[in-house]
């Protein structure tokens, strides 16, 4: 292979030559990105610090293109008080909430934007009000490209202040958010409109950016290099399955590189309100009607995840299982995160903690066994999760005078 890296079809198998293409062509299944692993098994050492310490894995040619703010090189840590009193003396948090803006999304954006300087692209379009908004347009603007993000129409300013403060172009879209049809509409209106203006498209799914969502494989790298081998089971927050299906294909890559002797088992983690990847794979199936969601997870609300098939499909191939967790749990889960080992991350990233809790509750995982749960965002990012796990907290209005007597 000449080029760095190829593109194949995940369902036909078709390989295609680098195009700026988000689907088939001759079936309309999903892209994947495909490199010389033979090749790189004997020639490649990752080299230097971050995301880009895993260059050649990456879709960017040239590393003039790249657009970084420090991404990747998140802490693994143990699982310390928590994992004692879980009785899971295995359990270790992947931090990646420490990221230039507090999510894994800096992963995405990161190639995503660099991708873009790269093929010549003048701007950005993408939907989201949350992390994957908050990511895009801080790359955007350290780029100097520019991006319009459509939110949803009652997307509370308070939720996308971050974002605002990087001045990305901002739409409401009517509707966005509680009626399915519109979701589709928006969706398929960001992919025309980036078509006909020659704009980047970046919606965080493997459905729609299948090149930029490689930077999320570099987490697992890290991780692999972090245990000095692979875990045996990975917890994944599951909104869209992007993350879950493309650490995956991570592990499975750096396996076939020869990096690590066996690969784990993925993990999804879903919310009991609104867990559609959790139900597909218990009923066997790729994909079932569309389920109203009820869940109240902030990120993993998605009754029609994008990369849903993709997601079930990695339980399946790598002999995991999903856990419908109980919203409750994982508030309280974000709480006992913070008090007993001192991280502030968002519902949506306890999640994870909480289903490995429920696992080794319920007999699935072994206390021995090496389970990574993936803490995707901080804490700061869901105000009122925080405002209602703090909202008994009293503080006594006391005198200076009488604080040496305490
Ligand atoms: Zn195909």
């Amino acid at each position: 292979m000449n080029d760095k890296f190829s593109l194949r079809c995940l369902d036909c198998q078709t390989t295609l030559a680098d195009a700026a293409i988000t689907a088939c062509p001759a079936c309309g299944g999903p892209i994947e990105v495909v490199y010389d692993l033979d090749h790189l098994r004997t020639s490649w050492e990752p080299t230097g610090r971050g995301l880009w310490r895993y260059f050649d894995l990456l879709p960017v040619k040239s590393r003039d293109s790249r657009v970084t703010l420090g991404e990747g090189d998140t802490p693994l840590l143990p699982g310390g008080r928590l994992g004692q009193q879980l009785g899971l003396s295995g359990l270790h948090f992947k931090v990646d909430c420490i990221s230039p803006t507090g999510s894994y999304k800096d992963r995405i954006a990161a190639v995503s934007m660099s991708r873009a300087r790269e093929t010549g692209k003048t701007a950005w379009a993408a939907t989201s009000s949350g992390n994957a908004g908050a990511s895009l347009s801080a790359y955007g603007a350290a780029a100097g490209l520019p991006g319009a993000l459509f939110v949803l129409e009652k997307a509370p300013r308070a939720k996308i202040a971050q974002i605002m403060t990087y001045r990305p172009r901002l739409y409401a879209v009517r509707g966005l958010g509680f009626e399915p049809a519109v979701d589709v509409m928006t969706l398929d209106g960001v992919r025309d409109l980036c078509e006909r203006r020659g704009w980047m498209l970046m919606i965080t799914a493997r459905r729609y950016n299948p090149v930029g969502m490689e930077g999320v494989k570099t987490l697992a790298f890290e991780t692999c290099e972090q245990l000095g081998r692979a875990p045996d089971v990975v917890y994944v927050p599951v909104g869209g399955g992007g993350l879950l299906s493309i650490l995956w294909k991570a592990y499975q890559e750096w396996y076939a590189l020869g990096r690590i002797d066996r690969l784990p088992r993925m993990v999804a983690a879903q919310g009991m309100g609104c867990s559609p990847v959790v139900d597909w794979w218990q009923a066997g199936r790729d994909d079932n009607p569309i389920a109203p969601c009820h869940g109240s997870i902030s990120g993993l609300q998605l009754a029609a995840p994008p990369d849903g098939r993709l997601a079930v499909r990695a339980l399946r191939e790598s002999g995991g299982w999903g856990v419908a967790v109980p919203d409750e749990n994982t508030y309280r889960v974000q709480g006992d995160l913070a008090q007993t080992a001192g991280l502030f991350v968002e519902p949506a990233a306890a999640i994870t903690a909480a289903a490995a809790a429920l696992d080794r509750a319920e007999g699935r995982l072994r206390g021995d066994e090496t389970a990574v749960c993936i803490l995707t965002g901080l804490g700061f990012k869901v105000m009122d999760a925080v405002n209602r796990l703090t909202a008994d907290v009293e503080i006594p209005l006391i005198e200076a005078e009488a604080i040496a007597g305490l």
